[in-house]
């Protein structure tokens, strides 16, 4: 077992480009055992007409496919990224009962009413609105850790990639007593905090911010974390997920909650060279 990711999409999310096939074929020449397909389902905007819905079935069939294809080679693992369930519970929840998937990423791409923060500007925003709106996916992503079934809780520092694409920043020792709270409901709960590698990859993030978001954890006790690409594009499967590992232990972590078929399982992280 070397590298393993817990976060990829495929073309069941909007923004994949590849099959599930295509990335196993990816995943095997990047060095990656096992990864986890986790197609968005942004439940309120699939809703709320705002997005396509998903091809549960679909997806389910193209990752038995690629399964069969390259057993014994690449592990792929049923997921989903499950964005903002606590918006709509009822419904996140029979989804979640309805499809089973062994591998389950909360995330909080937007906020009620409020656009996806990838679509947001920030230029000009006064920095008292900037905050609101951070704290803010702070107390939502607070509740989806409490949400039963979410494995890992993704990108917590999702508005900031965007916030600093517009040339902006915010101070994260301000929102220390949000972090704690997100921290102490995924400590209850037994979510993982996910190190996402997608905006460091793109440079849209410093290694800083996630190194103190990872410390930050690990002072309020936190011991159980994922790792994932989060790529969109097959090529990028298990990109940097060794720096991460490096990155992880660098904050104290040892062992990495990794996607496997029945339930995630916790091992030691991998000595990657
Ligand atoms: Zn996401
Ligand atoms: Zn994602």
């Amino acid at each position: 077992m070397l590298l393993t990711d817990s976060h990829t999409h495929s073309i069941y999310s909007f923004d994949g480009q590849n099959t599930p096939t295509e990335m196993c074929a990816a995943a095997e020449k990047n060095g990656v055992s096992a990864f986890a397909v986790t197609d968005h389902v942004d439940i309120d905007c699939i809703l709320d007409g705002l997005y396509p819905p998903y091809d549960a079935d679909g997806a389910r069939r193209a990752v038995e496919t690629a399964a069969e294809a390259y057993a014994g080679r690449v592990e792929i693992i049923r997921g989903v990224e499950l964005g903002q369930p606590s918006l709509r519970p009822s419904e996140a929840r029979a989804f979640l009962d309805e499809n089973r998937f062994d591998f389950v990423i909360g995330s909080c791409h937007n906020l009620a009413g409020v656009p996806d923060f990838y679509f947001m500007r920030f230029e000009g925003m006064p920095d008292a609105q900037m905050h609101s709106l951070f704290r803010r996916s702070l107390a939502q992503l607070t509740e989806t850790a409490s949400f039963d079934g979410i494995h890992t809780i993704a990108h917590a520092l999702y508005p900031l990639r965007y916030m600093a694409r517009s040339g902006r920043t915010l101070d994260l020792d301000l929102f220390e007593k949000d972090f704690r709270a997100l921290f102490d409901a995924m400590l209850a709960s037994g979510a993982a905090l996910e190190l996402n590698m997608k905006a460091i990859r793109t440079g849209e993030e410093p290694w800083a911010w996630e190194d103190h978001l990872l410390k930050l954890w690990y002072d309020c006790g936190g011991r159980r974390v994922t790792c994932g690409t989060d790529a969109h594009k097959a090529s990028d499967i298990g990109i940097m997920i060794a720096e991460g590992y490096t990155h992880l232990r660098a904050a104290g972590f040892d062992k990495i909650l990794i996607p496997a078929a029945g339930g995630p399982r916790e091992i030691p992280i991998p000595q990657v060279n």
